[in-house]
């Protein structure tokens, strides 16, 4: 047999879950934060021509895309990387700053890519506990060593929707010691609508040592093209760019995102449309005497603790797939009323 090496030896298998399905045949896919909206009708079209293409590489530079991102976020070309989902870019990251042994810090629960990708680079992984559901930075910040590479901060978090401010997230950059980067994964930027929540690509100027990293995978519908990028300092991002997966950004998705971009009315419409669901949801959940934190994302966090298996569990009877973290709680996404409906009344019906 090969030899492997012993980070990887030690990951688990991943195992893929079934769609729960209820009596009547009826399926809910609210377990990943996706948007439960069909293609953007640009994106539909852009798709189509590219087809013509596909015999050919991608633009491994994605430079249409990236002007696009420049263009409109008003940021230089030099300092956009593109990558194979957001997921992508957070390994070229995590491969470009930590040598087996080096720490990568993160508040748990946070994104599972977090783990995943620090054991599989031989980095060792520092996870700070939430406080009440949020991000405890000043805790975060007492963890720091002299072996802290990297630093994730996912604002508004995956699992809990939670997200810091702009004053507690500008104190905490102004901790971070010199030789770490910090990673700002807003990949639910564009369902926040508490003004407090910074926008993460004004806190860059000034932080060479900040890279904020955003996805087509959630309000943009593009989950299955694989397309996320991140912005920061040039040289930060030109390094990055030596640790890129060649041509993991395909044309198709390349593309695709271009188009996205430029359909910003419909994915206003379409956010503003979960965003009001969010207000609803949370609102009826409270009525049936349940807690559930403050969201700026597309999905809702109940943390029932010790019956959060059980509740995923009674959910999936009833058809509706969300993700339950044992012990801990459940991630329900925003999905069309209907399907939002049929989560509620699975959650009325739950006996605890
Ligand atoms: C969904 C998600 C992403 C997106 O990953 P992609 O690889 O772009 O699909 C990134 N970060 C967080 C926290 C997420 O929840």
């Amino acid at each position: 047999m090969p030899q492997f090496r012993a980070a990887v030896r030690g990951l688990v298998s991943y195992r893929p879950e079934k769609p729960a399905i209820s009596p009547e045949g009826r399926s809910y896919s609210l377990a990943a934060n996706e948007t439960p909206f069909g293609p953007l009708p640009k994106v539909a079209q852009a798709i189509q021509e590219q087809i013509q293409g596909i015999n050919r590489y991608p633009d491994n530079g994605g430079r249409a895309l990236i002007a696009e991102l420049a263009d409109r976020f008003g940021l230089e070309p030099d300092g956009i990387v593109l990558g194979c989902g957001s997921v992508g870019v957070t390994q070229q990251l995590i491969n470009a700053v930590a040598e087996p042994g080096d720490e990568i810090l993160y508040a748990w629960p946070s994104f599972e890519a977090y783990p995943l990708l620090t054991r599989l680079a031989g980095a060792v992984p520092v996870a700070v506990p939430l406080r009440e559901n949020v991000h405890d930075l000043a805790t975060m910040a007492k963890h720091f060593t002299d072996r802290t590479r990297l630093v994730f901060v996912c604002n508004p978090n995956n699992p809990t929707g939670t997200a810091v401010g702009r004053a507690e997230l500008e104190e905490f950059l102004g901790r971070v010691p010199p030789g770490c980067l910090v990673v700002l994964d807003e990949a639910y930027h564009e369902y926040v609508r508490n003004k407090e929540v910074p926008d993460g690509l004004s806190l860059l100027p000034g932080r060479p040592h900040l890279v904020v990293l955003r996805t087509f995978s959630k309000a943009y519908g593009l989950a299955g093209l694989r397309i996320g990028y991140a912005a920061g300092h040039p040289e930060v991002i030109g390094t990055l760019r030596k640790a890129y997966l060649p041509f993991s950004a395909s044309s198709v998705a390349q593309a695709a995102a271009i188009a996205a971009l430029r359909s910003g009315d419909e994915v206003r419409r379409r956010t503003d449309i979960i965003t009001a669901e969010r207000t609803r949801l949370t609102a009826a959940l409270n009525a049936q005497g349940r807690r559930v934190c403050a969201s700026e994302a597309n999905f809702l966090w109940l943390p029932l603790g010790g019956h959060a298996t059980d509740f995923g569990a009674h959910c999936a009877t009833a058809g509706v797939s969300v993700r339950a973290v044992a012990g801990v709680g459940v991630r329900v996404t925003l999905g069309l009323p209907a399907d939002n409906d049929a989560f509620l009344a699975a959650a009325a019906s739950f006996p605890s």
